[in-house]
């Protein structure tokens, strides 16, 4: 176990003060072992994945960060169309998505791209160009923090919605993602609707495969700074940083009367308004520069730490463009990455 671990630096955005404690397990017997020491501390914990979605305050965590850092995937062919895929939760999401893929296993390939690890995957219920995680996952097994058994949790036990399941919300905080267990298909993928996504893969729609479609995605993710990249500063992010607000039918009928076509697509209970358009006409554009924070150039959504930035600058930012938002349009935008502290 390590003392006064600096956090930024297991976070995308790379921001984060110390955590007291520090242990970076690479088996489920590590896990267990670092929650006994924890309970019996009376210590709190905080489980780490990949630090993608996660904000840090700049005082850090005064408890013990355990970093899951598991490995292991294991393919089961249940029928010549249907392949079973268990992933411990430590391995990289990004790495799991190209290994099947490339297996030709249809399912997850719109979800390219996306860092973090495996087991980060469920608690938001990730999702990209129309896909969810949740369209595959079987069930989550996972370590209760509290009693330390193992249960397995059933896809429909779940709570999956956009953005949302139990684990971060009415299960917060209970259990450790162990590992999980995908349902995905050999052979043709769906063919994605998102119309930015079509249009990449037009002219090979016909031969289109998992990897194709991938690859694709990966094109336009890249375009827009959405995969992390060390030499890329605009990709020192949480990706996007508020959710697109929900609104109901009459009051997205109101805001177009008032300041004429705004963009929608269908949701449930409403409609979904893109919250980088709010934001952009709420007068902070691409590359907005906010001290050592700002926009990124490439996605009006993606918050950045230009260099040096601190948790409290960033949540400065973040409370300005909201209240922005909120002052033009009436709608207020919800952070979607974690705080911790900040
Ligand atoms: C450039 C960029 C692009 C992104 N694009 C997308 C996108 O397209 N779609 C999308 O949905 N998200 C996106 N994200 C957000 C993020 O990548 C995902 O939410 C990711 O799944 C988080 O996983 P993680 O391992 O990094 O989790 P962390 O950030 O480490 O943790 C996030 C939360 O999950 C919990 N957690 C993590 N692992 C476990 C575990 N094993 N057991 C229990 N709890 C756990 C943590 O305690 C914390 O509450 C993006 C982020 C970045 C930086």
């Amino acid at each position: 176990m390590q003392k006064d671990v600096p956090l930024a630096q297991y976070t995308t955005i790379e921001i984060g003060g110390p955590a007291r404690f520090f242990v970076e397990a690479r088996s489920e017997d590590e896990i267990i072992g670092a929650l006994r020491w924890a309970n019996e501390a009376g210590v709190p914990v905080f489980i780490l994945g990949g630090g993608s979605n996660i904000l840090f305050g700049d005082d850090g965590f005064n408890g013990l960060v355990v970093k899951i850092s598991t490995s292991g995937v294991v393919f089961e062919e249940l029928d010549s169309s249907t392949v079973a895929v268990t992933s411990a939760a430590g391995e990289e999401w990004d790495g799991l998505v190209s290994m099947c893929s490339e297996r030709g296993l249809a399912g997850i390939e719109c979800l390219s791209g996306i860092p973090g690890t495996v087991g980060g995957t469920p608690i938001q219920n990730v999702g990209a160009y129309g896909q969810e995680v949740s369209q595959t996952i079987v069930s989550v097994r996972c370590l209760d923090r509290e009693t330390l058994r193992v249960v397995e949790i059933e896809n429909a036990d779940c709570g999956f919605s956009y953005r949302q399941s139990i684990f971060n919300t009415i299960a917060l905080r209970k259990y450790v993602v162990l590992s999980l267990r995908f349902r995905l298909r050999s052979g043709r993928p769906e063919l994605p609707e998102y119309p930015e996504l079509r249009r990449e893969i037009e002219a090979s729609i016909n031969e289109m495969t998992p990897l194709m479609l991938r690859e694709a995605v990966m094109r336009l993710r890249r375009r827009k700074s959405m995969v992390v990249d060390p030499s890329d500063p605009n990709s020192r992010s949480l990706g996007s940083f508020f959710k697109n607000p929900v609104v109901s039918l009459e009051d997205h009928k109101r805001l177009c009367d008032r300041f004429g076509d705004v963009p929608s697509f269908v949701a449930e209970g409403g409609v979904k308004v893109p919250a980088a358009w709010l934001i952009e006409k709420s007068g902070f554009t691409k590359g907005h520069v906010e001290g050592n924070t700002g926009i990124s150039t490439k996605h009006s959504l993606a918050l950045i730490n230009r260099g040096g930035a601190t948790a409290a600058e960033l949540i400065a930012f973040r409370d300005k463009v909201a209240a922005a938002v909120e002052q033009r349009f009436g709608i207020r935008l919800f952070m979607e990455p974690e705080a911790v502290g900040a």
